[in-house]
């Protein structure tokens, strides 16, 4: 009889386990796809020019101030394309070896690269900011940031930003929190924020949102024991109210989607991007960049 018992209870508790871990997993995956299925993915590249800059300045009633070239590249992952039918992946994706041509690129044109944290003191001229550069950013903070990037990084002695989701550290296919440590520990890597769960910051409360920035940044910090500074909006979205959180949370910068290069005081809480994929391989990358050939910039 007190067999039996023992072993009812240890096939209970073995049930328990495996139903925890494939309700665990299945709420992983329903989260994923929620956050995915938000992306909108735009594949083409536009500068917006100077009357995007010009229009967006008057409708965040920010004072005017001298507009600086500073090519922000976001990327998502960097991996062998997987042909599974996931085409927002596929769009999000660029193959190790195009990123690694593209950083060839920089290495043989002496391109320097700068953080994203750099660029509040290039703006205000406290900082010197040589042209041509490029700011490379990660988004969501995938394993292969770690696997694939950070190798290449080291060896082309090239520095990156990387925007990590605080509760998505340790989930399948993303960062674990002793790799972020590493990460951080590197002088070739910025970490950001990038809200606790990757949350729709215009799609809750606003006591939630301030949570989301103030939080992440904060747990970050009480992590990795250095300041996080900037910050990166979920699918990009902000707004007037998500800017003056991100203020207000003392972050330095916040990176948008919003497609162009040409930076300002202005735009600090929502800095332009380029998406990786708008540039394939190095030459490209170097025409999108306005790079023709070296030093004609
Ligand atoms: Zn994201």
């Amino acid at each position: 009889m007190r067999r039996h018992c023992w072993l009812i209870g240890f096939v209970g508790s073995l049930c328990l386990l495996i139903l925890g871990s494939v309700l665990r997993t299945q709420l992983q995956n329903l989260m994923k796809k929620q956050f995915q299925k938000k992306y909108d993915v735009v594949e083409s590249f536009t500068a917006p020019g100077n009357d995007m800059v010009a229009r967006e300045m008057k409708y965040f009633n920010a004072p005017e101030g001298r507009i600086w070239r500073i090519p922000i590249i976001m990327y998502h992952y960097v991996e062998p394309q997987k042909n599974d039918g996931d085409t927002i992946r596929r769009s999000l994706t660029i193959p190790p070896h195009i990123f690694e041509q593209q950083l060839m690129t920089l290495a043989e044109h002496d391109i320097p690269t700068y953080f994203v944290r750099d660029i509040p003191a290039i703006l205000s001229g406290d900082e010197e900011y040589a042209t041509p550069s490029v700011v490379l950013t990660f988004d969501d903070g995938y394993q292969d940031f770690y696997t694939v990037v950070f190798p290449l990084l080291k060896k082309y002695n090239v520095k990156a930003t990387v925007y990590v989701i605080n509760r998505f550290l340790g989930w399948k296919d993303f960062l674990t929190t002793k790799q972020l440590k590493e990460l951080s520990e590197s002088s070739l890597v910025e970490v950001g924020a990038h809200t606790l769960n990757h949350a729709y910051l215009k799609g809750i409360s606003k006591k939630t949102a301030a949570y989301q920035i103030v939080q992440s940044k904060r747990e970050l910090e009480e992590l990795l024991g250095k300041p996080v500074k900037t910050f990166a909006y979920p699918y990009g979205e902000f707004d007037p109210d998500t800017i003056r959180m991100v203020k207000e949370a003392s972050y330095s910068a916040a990176v948008s989607v919003v497609p162009g290069m040409e930076q300002s005081t202005a735009n600090r809480y929502y800095l332009y991007r380029i998406r990786a994929g708008s540039l394939s391989y190095g030459d490209e990358m170097l025409r999108v960049l306005g790079v023709a050939q070296k030093g004609s910039n």
